[in-house]
């Protein structure tokens, strides 16, 4: 029998207005800003090792185009690496590549977004170099499992979903809630100190774990790249994630206010996430003596994915209030639907959209994101 989260947890399916695939933009934005990273990691691993078949797996890929993406760069670095090594084309390394998420991602989506990868890239190519062959397979599981062999793995990377958890305080269904707590559906500053500490430790369980099953998979030089939604400060009460999803639970507050809600619904609803501070990342790696950390950094984004300005002020912010509300929605839509019902999902993304918009009148808030490399040493 799958779990909660295995069953519930993914991004919102097919390619319509609220797909994921069609609001992945801030994870697009945060590829772009990782790339160097993936760059010098897929160099060093490929020089390190030169594999004849170099194994790659996206963890948490989504149905939507950026895993695409990431499976071309990859594509890209290994053709760049072998010209500038002197290879032969006939000497070049194949390339397989896994692309897990969750049984419950729409890996049919995924497949037709394969399908048209691999057609536009064995078009014509008079003249030019052939890029290496690459294969490309889905696989379903658990992250926080073993997924492949013992030491098959070359290169490993997952883009925004080190910040989902294995399972949230008291099980999905928050039965630690304790009467101070029940509107909160993440850490809040009022949140008892037990219910934050289960949070916690949630995460460094998980984290502890995903490095142990990863260290076993990879083999001797190989890397992983890991950006994810993390704390700029190290205090857990000052953290981004907290207004986002603070703002969220007010929207359900007043969903329960106006009787479109049941309040045991929301007295049982905790989100299975947590963000980390860097420093709380690094301590867990460091813990671990498994990797050599080579690179760890953390850059901000904007929460409206389609405003790319600098400034410190939300030129439009009813229209990036709606903006943020697509995209938590894309990412939220089956767990939320699944524990609250179907029928509240227009209601409460408008609501929540609204409450954004007031947010960012206030104060222009940005995420907060991790990107982190390291090296299972020889
Ligand atoms: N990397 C993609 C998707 C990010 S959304 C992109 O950048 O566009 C986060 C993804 O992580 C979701 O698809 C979710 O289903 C997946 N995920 C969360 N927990 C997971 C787990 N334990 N194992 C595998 N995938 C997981």
């Amino acid at each position: 029998m799958p779990t909660i989260i295995e069953r519930d947890l993914h991004m919102a399916t097919g390619d319509g207005e609220n797909s994921y695939t069609r609001n992945s933009r801030i994870q697009e934005k945060a590829m772009f800003q990782m790339k160097p990273v993936l760059e010098e990691a897929t160099r060093e691993v490929y020089k390190a090792v030169l594999p004849r078949t170099m194994v790659v797996a996206d963890l948490g890929c989504s149905s939507g185009p950026n895993t695409l993406r990431f499976v071309s760069e990859v594509i890209g670095i290994i053709a760049r690496s072998c010209k500038e090594l002197g290879v032969k084309q006939h000497e070049y390394p194949q390339l397989q590549f896994f692309l897990n998420d969750l049984p419950g991602n729409d890996f049919n989506n995924l497949f037709e977004l394969v399908d048209q990868f691999k057609k536009s890239t064995t078009g014509n190519r008079q003249g030019e170099a052939q890029p290496p062959a690459c294969y490309i397979s889905g696989l379903p599981g658990s992250f926080y499992a073993r997924l492949l062999p013992c030491r098959s793995v070359h290169l490993f990377h997952s883009l925004f979903c080190l910040q989902w958890r294995s399972q949230a305080p008291g099980g999905l269904k928050g039965t630690g809630k304790t009467h101070q707590d029940k509107g909160d559906i993440y850490i809040t500053k009022t949140m008892s100190p037990s219910v934050v500490k289960l949070f916690q430790q949630q995460f460094q369980k998980d984290f502890s774990l995903f490095l142990k099953l990863r260290y076993e998979e990879l083999v001797f030089g190989g890397q992983i790249i890991l950006t994810f939604i993390g704390r700029k400060h190290e205090d857990v009460f000052n953290g981004e994630p907290n207004h986002l999803y603070g703002l969220l639970a007010q929207s359900l507050q007043s969903l329960v206010d106006e009787g479109l809600l049941k309040k045991e619904k929301l007295d049982s609803f905790y989100l299975p996430i947590y963000s980390p501070s860097v420093g709380e990342v690094v301590a867990i790696v460091e813990q671990s003596g498994l990797f050599n950390m080579n690179h760890v950094k953390l850059f901000e984004t904007n929460w409206d994915p389609y405003d790319d300005s600098e400034s410190d002020v939300v030129q439009d912010s009813a229209r990036s209030g709606v903006n943020v509300a697509k995209c938590i929605r894309a990412v939220t839509e089956p767990l939320i639907a699944s524990h609250f019902g179907e029928t509240i999902l227009d209601t409460l993304f408008k609501e929540y959209a609204q409450r954004v918009a007031k947010h960012l009148e206030k104060e222009k808030t940005k995420h907060a994101v991790i990107v982190l490399s390291m090296k299972k040493e020889n």
